[in-house]
């Protein structure tokens, strides 16, 4: 039994009114919203137990240590990591990704070499890799999409040759809400003896990720899209790639000896984590973990998607309704166009509705130029969605049409 009534109460913010009207949230992809649980942790801290960690003797520098590491330890566990040191924190998904771009890179790239990703990505995984390029004179490949947003896997697969160097690929659109088949991916990237990077930003927040499962060499994901502070995030990746690549940032921690001739790096995680970590939003991101599966990953899920297909559903049944992404695997967001009414315009009048939804072009340019159109309104979705939150959302663009026709 799903009991959304505890979850929803669990999240101060939801009793929020906004221009009097009850606060509908449905902008969960960019951004989601805290639980008591985080909140308190992070005050926690604040209030009785912070200092700075690693490198202190002393009680409450031990104390925050032993969280930043039990924090690890807890995204570990999640993602089924084979260690700890395998997590290397980071203040989300664009940190991460910007970090492989340059450390990945300077260590395996050089002139020609070609990186693959696919039209559906966003600017964070598109824009690192293009600067990769231009450093080295290398090739930026594209996978097409089909016009349902689906992944054109066998025009991926054509992109593969000895100059491949890095697969980047997004676990979950999160303009479109598809699900790519990023385990066959892996398979078929791995069998020319490729990587992958899987974008995780949207996928970590809805789905059970077992990062040994998908034999993944890189995932990235954001903390504060599922729950967690902002500023929090993770790489993982493979010991056997982190081991070798040079790090990212220079700085305290990251060393293990510093001379003026010449520095030596400490060991895995710590070389990639130079200078203060936010050390309370990544405590702050193990208590969210926690929070998720008290409630159950596949509890979420199966919630979630049937949000998504009411959502459809629903929406579909307004005049002049065009979803922009229909794929068959689909989850946590649905983007929409209605009639030839601008999507900024549709967003405005739902906001003086309550209803927070997203418009614009998402961070994914090249995707609106695949499609021709300048942006959708997305409505995205968390674990306290509710049906009357979808109801409250097609009335309001119901309203809308009728406003604008
Ligand atoms: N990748 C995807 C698929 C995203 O949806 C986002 C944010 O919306 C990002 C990357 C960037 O995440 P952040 O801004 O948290 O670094």
């Amino acid at each position: 039994m799903y009991d959304i009534a505890n979850i929803r109460n669990q999240f101060p913010i939801l009793n929020e009114t906004v221009y009097g009207k009850p606060l509908v949230y449905l902008d969960n992809g960019a951004t989601t919203q805290k639980p008591q649980c985080v909140l308190d942790v992070i005050n926690d801290i604040y209030m009785h137990k912070n200092a700075n960690i690693h490198r202190g003797v002393h009680h409450l520098s031990n104390v925050c240590t032993d969280l930043f590491e039990q924090a690890r330890k807890t995204v570990a566990r999640h993602i089924n990591a084979l260690s700890d040191a395998e997590v290397i924190f980071t203040r989300g998904t664009t940190e991460a990704i910007n970090l492989l771009a340059f450390s990945f890179g300077e260590t395996y790239c050089r002139k020609d070499d070609e990186i693959v990703i696919t039209t559906m990505e966003h600017h964070a995984n598109i824009v690192p890799w293009q600067m990769l390029c231009e450093r080295k004179g290398m090739k930026l490949r594209v996978a097409e999409i089909f016009d349902n947003g689906e992944l054109n896997t066998e025009h991926l697969y054509s992109l593969l040759n000895e100059r491949t160097k890095l697969v980047c690929v997004a676990h979950i659109s999160n303009v479109m809400g598809t699900v790519n088949p990023v385990k066959q991916i892996i398979s078929k990237a791995h069998s020319y003896g490729i990587p992958v990077l899987v974008d995780a930003a949207q996928s970590m927040p809805h789905k059970t990720i077992d990062v040994q499962d998908l034999d993944c060499d890189f995932m990235a994901f954001s903390g504060h899209k599922m729950y967690a502070p902002n500023g929090s995030g993770a790489l993982y990746g493979k010991a056997k790639w982190l081991n070798e690549m040079v790090p990212y940032h220079g700085g305290g921690e990251m060393i293990d000896k510093v001379t003026f001739e010449k520095t030596t790096y400490n060991q895995l995680p710590f070389k990639f984590e130079a200078g203060t970590p936010d050390y309370i939003s990544a405590v702050g991101l193990g208590r969210a973990i926690d929070f998720m599966e008290e409630i159950g990953m596949a509890a979420i899920e199966e919630h979630e998607d049937e949000i998504v297909k009411y959502t459809i559903n629903q929406l579909g049944g307004i005049p002049g309704i065009r979803f922009i992404g229909e794929a068959k695997e689909h989850s946590s967001a649905v983007s929409f166009l209605l009639g030839n009414v601008h999507p900024y315009d549709t967003g405005m009048i739902l906001d003086k509705m309550g209803i927070a939804v997203r418009t614009g072009h998402h961070c994914a340019q090249p995707l609106m130029d695949r499609f021709g159109i300048s942006g959708t309104v997305r409505a995205s979705f968390g674990v306290y969605t509710t049906k009357e939150d979808i109801d409250a959302l097609v009335k309001g663009v119901d309203r809308v049409r009728m406003m604008m026709s």
